[in-house]
């Protein structure tokens, strides 16, 4: 027993947490070890047990200005005070239209009609529902399959999922039921390296055969996050833009992860300097603090929509434009272009090739790379998620692997002792891995 009353207290929360509560991707038999978060400040989660750990994951892709930063606290309690809520059917408020502002100035030129939503699956279903109405508005009654590439990671609601990696995305549970799309082969030819003109056979062909019952064709734009942590060569994305001008499909860039800076550009699609047509965004929209994603269309998409039967765009969340989240947003965006991200990007992916380099050498390091403020390092064999996380914890550090993948991608506003403490974290950790 132990007995320290905040610590019994804790036992007892994660005790009711072990037998009811549901978390990401696991079981209610047998759930992988959950640690109790005190509190969390800069790049510092604290533990239950008093611990502080150096988060490297930025709760997936979100946070990428540190937790509790003064600036978008104050902006959510100043929201609060006056306006937490109000439905956006028939009511406007300033945070929607302030956030609009800024997402139609920031994201490329041509994007200016945006749908808020609450979550990043959601905004993909969005824009999946504006690429089906767009092609029913100008009457191609055939095109309403979608395309992508394999690796890729779209969210967990019934479309989004249709467009995740088959065998990732674990497609075999859900058939019959899941709407069956076509995929062709992942990229290979990597970021940094030579392009390999033959990598466009495949959805050339695919396009060639298929673009009569074609309405769009979705992905990541040069970072696969969740589907397998890969950066491909931007020569390919400028392929796809050019394939679906001519085919006539739509194209949809998912920057969920990537929005914001992470890859080193505000968005990934401008490596390539790619314009989609749809471009979906969320996790680093409000730094972190709210749930909150965006679809943004081109004015021909949005007035397509329009200007047919039924002269609508058949969506409308309860808490669609939900003006804490939208203030937060903003506050956020503010943040990042008086922060100078691109140089805090540009030497948290210098910090992370020189820390991880040493993984390089390990026998059961498949590739190490890193984008931005992205390190990856790929192993041979997946790794066993519970004892490497115990191992990251016992060390300081917050990482959370998948698969054979051991990756960090930091809050921006990270130190350089803190980045390297992590990277040594990750290559003591690889280096017990067998
Ligand atoms: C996380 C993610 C999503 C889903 O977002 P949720 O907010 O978890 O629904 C979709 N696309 C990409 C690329 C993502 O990384």
């Amino acid at each position: 027993m132990t007995t320290d009353p905040k610590l019994s207290e804790w036992e007892e929360l994660l005790d009711f947490d072990r037998r009811h509560l549901w978390h990401p991707y696991t079981s209610m038999i047998n759930p992988l070890p959950v640690y109790g978060v005190e509190s969390a400040e800069g790049v510092r989660i604290r533990l239950a047990d008093g611990r502080e750990l150096i988060d490297g994951m930025a709760s997936w892709w979100s946070v990428i200005h540190g937790y509790s930063h003064p600036r978008l606290v104050g902006a959510l309690q100043d929201q609060a005070a006056s306006l937490s809520h109000v439905m956006f059917g028939g009511l406007g408020h300033k945070p929607a239209v302030e956030l609009g502002r800024r997402l139609v100035d920031l994201t490329p030129a041509g994007l200016d009609k945006v749908f808020f939503c609450d979550s990043g699956s959601v905004a993909v279903e969005v824009a999946m529902k504006m690429a089906l109405q767009y092609h029913h508005a100008r009457g191609n009654k055939d095109k309403h399959q979608f395309a992508t590439i394999r690796s890729g990671y779209h969210g967990d609601t019934f479309h989004a999922m249709s467009v995740c990696d088959p065998v990732t995305g674990m497609h075999h549970l859900f058939s019959g039921v899941l709407p069956r799309y076509h995929f062709v082969p992942r990229p290979e030819s990597s970021f940094g390296g030579p392009w390999d003109g033959d990598e466009m056979q495949p959805l050339r062909k695919l396009l060639a055969d298929t673009h009569r019952s074609l309405c769009a064709l979705i992905l990541e734009p040069i970072v696969q996050g969740a589907g397998g942590m890969r950066f491909y060569h931007p020569r390919y994305l400028q392929e796809v833009r050019d394939l679906c001008d001519h085919y006539d499909v739509l194209l949809i860039c998912d920057e969920i992860a990537t929005g914001f800076g992470r890859s080193g550009k505000m968005f990934a699609s401008e490596h390539s300097q790619v314009v989609p047509d749809i471009l979906c965004l969320g996790k680093a929209l409000t730094g972190g603090m709210l749930s909150l994603a965006a679809t943004l269309s081109t004015d021909e998409v949005a007035r397509t929509i329009s200007a047919a039967e039924p002269g609508v765009f058949m969506h409308g969340p309860t808490f669609m434009a939900n003006p804490l989240a939208c203030r937060v947003a903003s506050e956020s965006i503010d943040l990042l272009l008086e922060s100078g991200w691109r140089q805090l990007v540009a030497n948290i992916e210098q910090c992370l090739e020189q820390g991880l380099q040493p993984c390089c050498s390990l026998d059961q390091v498949a590739d190490v790379r890193c984008l931005g403020a992205i390190g990856v390092v790929e192993l041979h064999k997946p790794v066993s998620l519970a004892s490497m996380q115990k191992r990251f914890v016992d060390r300081g550090v917050w990482v959370r692997p998948f698969g054979t993948l051991v990756y960090v991608m930091p809050p921006y506003c990270i130190a350089a002792a803190d980045l390297d403490h992590l990277c040594r974290a990750v290559v003591e950790v690889v280096a017990l891995e067998n």
